[in-house]
């Protein structure tokens, strides 16, 4: 058993950020399992290494120290970095286009897809047989209509929260769903900790768990804590030193 703290450095950590690293780390003591640390960067547009060493500053002011993952961030970069194992998310995708699991192109530009609040395809991809291209489609993954999944007991419509989801992006890198599960069956991660904007995003995962021979993620024990929030309610995002805030 293990569970992990997987942060993006994509800007610097909030409260929210913080809550959830010690929500993780209390939940380890408690089940008296080892913590990792996963650095999810494979978003290299978004990364900056002074976000890196804001992870590690912000876990040793917490005091929370983890049995497996990189030390600092000269370690990170020579040993754990995901920007580098393209090939293996690469070949990752190969092993779920070939599953069971019905995967499409999709050439939808961005603004397109904007305009549909329901996620997902608003174009007639599923059926054209695009082929997947850099920078000119993304695949996406079929979620059949009314497909429930389950989440510690609770019941998801899959279909509704987030439609067919992106896989492989656009911009040629494996997205979020793909490296998180990947990362996740190769750690054998049991224990997850997250916000509840990610609940969808477990479902997604929980989804395409099997096709990747991540069963583990299939019984895993989830908790989606409840997000933290300004003084006028709104949720808190990563700052960057731009000033543009960043999706957490
Ligand atoms: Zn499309």
């Amino acid at each position: 058993m293990v569970t992990r703290i997987a942060p993006t450095p994509s800007g610097f950590l909030h409260a929210g950020n913080r809550f959830n690293f010690q929500t993780t780390a209390d939940l380890a003591r408690e089940y008296a399992i080892p913590l990792a640390l996963r650095i999810d960067d494979v978003d290299a547009a978004r990364f900056r290494s002074e976000y890196v060493d804001d992870i590690f500053n912000t876990l040793h002011e917490l005091r929370i120290d983890w049995e497996i993952g990189p030390r600092d961030t000269a370690d990170f970069e020579a040993h754990w970095s995901q920007r580098k194992k393209s090939a293996y998310y690469r070949a990752e995708l190969a092993l779920l286009r070939g599953s069971t699991l019905e995967t499409y192109a999709c050439r939808c530009s961005r603004s397109i897809i904007s305009a549909v609040p329901s996620g997902g395809c608003p174009g007639q991809c599923r059926t054209a047989q695009h082929e997947l291209v850099a920078h000119e489609s993304a695949l996406r993954v079929h979620v059949p209509t009314d497909t429930t999944i389950s989440v510690n007991g609770v019941e998801l419509n899959l279909d509704s929260e987030l439609g067919d989801f992106v896989i492989w992006r656009r911009d040629d890198l494996p997205a979020y769903q793909l490296v998180s599960v990947v990362e996740d069956r190769d750690l054998g991660t049991t224990h997850i900790v997250r916000g509840e904007d990610l609940l969808a995003s477990t479902a997604a995962q929980i989804f395409i768990a099997s096709s990747l021979g991540a069963d583990n993620l299939v019984t895993a024990h989830y908790v989606h804590h409840p997000l933290l929030t300004d003084a006028s309610g709104a949720k808190l995002s990563k700052s960057r030193q731009n000033g543009n805030p960043s999706h957490t």
